[in-house]
């Protein structure tokens, strides 16, 4: 297995999703992104999640913890609906 960011498994690229989304780096611009319906899609999600997570925990959490709960509430509610 190779790290060529071009060319990320979908699981290896949502296992890195909190690590960029928390480094501030713009993973709309992500090539993985570009190529992959399916985790364009979960990103919208995320980024919909943390938004309404914004709104209920103001500043209580520091961002990584936040993004573990969020990771791990997604884990726990996903009946494969990504499945393609
Ligand atoms: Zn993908």
């Amino acid at each position: 297995m190779t790290e060529d960011p071009n060319n990320l498994s979908c699981a290896a690229f949502q296992a890195r999703l909190p690590e960029l989304i928390g480094s501030g780096e713009n993973i709309a611009a992500h090539p993985h992104i570009h190529s992959c319906e399916i985790c364009r899609a979960l990103l919208a999600d995320l980024m919909t999640i943390a938004e309404a997570a914004r709104q209920l925990f103001p500043i209580v959490e520091p961002p990584d913890r936040l993004w573990e709960q969020i990771e791990s509430a997604i884990r726990n509610e996903d009946g494969g609906s990504v499945q393609p």
